[in-house]
């Protein structure tokens, strides 16, 4: 029987691998039901005729036009609007891969785990934003989690979840990004094309921002905390230039599990679509004697504020992870744009999150996805009124 799946943000980096995925996978493993995207409207249709999708949505509908002549005559049925994300999720499948960037795609992930299916998690940025309901939500719907974000990827493959008593501390490795080696007094210079040009990795614009600014490491330490239900203190985040031990879990005995793989996504996109058996990923193959070495540094805090930033915000709790994504969702965005500096990014959340603070506001916890949704939508108008004082 085949696999039905669904991809939100089918037409973004993710996306697309997790569709090569299927494309070299044994004929009638996988049987694509719906995709997804925000404003792709050519892409989207060439990828539903190509894999005789049910269902396309297009989130953003001022290309719709381009969609419904594209896909004329075919019995591929359209829709469009942010609700059609959540109808696209609805679909019944065996498997969704959440690939939407940012805080967007909390509401069509959770229609997928509604559910009850297998969630292969790209969108870090919803389990964020949402924390403990998101997670609280899968157990209730019987959903399962499966990372594919690389590091909770190899610490979901190497981590002992049967005994979490025998675990000393999570080991999340970062490849630094791009400015790993600039040194600190040439950060303010950094132009938005060497920000984009990551070293090891390909992928979509935001997550490259975010990687720059080591933002993304801290997004996967809140969502570490989440997913393996660990506290800040058993999280350690250290560089590792060569992006080859994607993460480590240590035990309490000295004994450390690492996972190693090529950087390529697609390693942990198949493992998520195959789980829990394993497939062939069409990867290039490791050779560890092809390799010179294997380098572990501390990350360096002065240059990449982002961390502490987001270990504040994993501490603090409450509405500080949702405030610190927002916030950040909106500086890069801006970032983008032309309209802020590169350490622009890093002072501008800074900025929000002490707006905030004075107002004890952290603590409040939210206790529906609607509080999450209003919280999102209020930060973007501070941290988009906090440019307009910048510029
Ligand atoms: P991307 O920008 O390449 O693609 C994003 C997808 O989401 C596209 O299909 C786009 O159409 C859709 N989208 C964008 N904005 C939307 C909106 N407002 N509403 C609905 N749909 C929208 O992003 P990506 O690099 O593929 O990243 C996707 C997710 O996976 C992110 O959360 C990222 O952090 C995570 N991730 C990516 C990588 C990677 O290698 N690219 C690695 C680890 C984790
Ligand atoms: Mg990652």
């Amino acid at each position: 029987m085949a696999k039905r799946i669904t991809i939100l943000g089918s037409t973004g980096s993710i996306g697309q691998s997790t569709l090569d995925i299927v494309r070299n996978s044994l004929k009638g493993m996988f049987e694509v039901v719906a995709l997804t995207a925000n404003k792709n409207a050519k892409l989207l249709a060439e990828q539903a005729i190509e894999f005789n999708a049910q269902y396309v949505a297009l989130s953003d509908s001022s290309n719709a036009d381009i969609l419904k002549e594209m896909l004329k005559g075919l019995d591929v049925k359209i829709g469009t609007g942010p609700e059609s994300l959540i109808e696209a999720a609805s679909y019944k499948t065996d498997f969704c891969m959440a690939a939407i960037i940012g805080a967007a795609g909390l509401e069509p992930t959770l229609a997928a785990v509604n559910q009850g299916i297998n969630i292969g998690l790209a969108n870090k940025e919803c389990i964020v934003t949402a924390g403990d309901l998101f997670t609280q939500r899968v157990k209730e719907k019987r959903s399962k989690l499966l990372p594919v974000d690389s590091e909770h990827n190899a610490i979901f493959q190497v981590l002992d979840i049967e005994r979490p008593s025998g675990v000393r501390r999570l080991i999340l490795t970062a490849s630094g990004g791009p400015f790993r080696s600039t040194p600190i007094n040439e950060m303010r210079m950094v132009t938005k094309e060497s920000a984009l040009r990551h070293p090891v990795w390909s992928m979509g614009a935001k997550i490259s921002i975010d990687s720059a600014t080591l933002m993304n490491k801290g997004l996967e330490l809140i969502e570490a905390s989440y997913l393996f239900n660990r506290p800040s203190k058993e999280i350690d985040i250290i560089i590792h230039p060569q992006s080859i031990v994607h993460s480590m879990v240590e035990y309490i005995d000295g004994s450390i599990l690492a996972q190693l793989g090529s950087p390529d996504m697609r390693i942990p996109i198949a493992y998520s679509m195959a789980w829990p058996d394993r497939m062939n990923a069409h990867v290039d193959r490791l050779d560890l004697t092809a390799m010179d070495n294997l380098n572990f540094f501390k990350p360096d805090l002065n240059k990449f504020p982002a961390l502490n930033l987001a270990r504040f915000a994993l501490e603090t709790g409450g509405t500080a992870p949702c405030v610190i994504n927002a916030a950040n969702e909106v500086a890069v965005d801006a970032f983008l744009q032309d309209k802020i500096e590169f350490l622009d990014i890093t002072r501008l959340i800074d900025g929000v999150l002490g707006k905030y603070s004075s107002r004890a506001d952290f603590k409040t916890e939210m206790s529906t996805i609607e509080e999450v949704i209003s919280k999102d939508n209020e930060v973007r108008k501070v941290a988009t009124e906090n440019i307009k004082k910048l510029i």
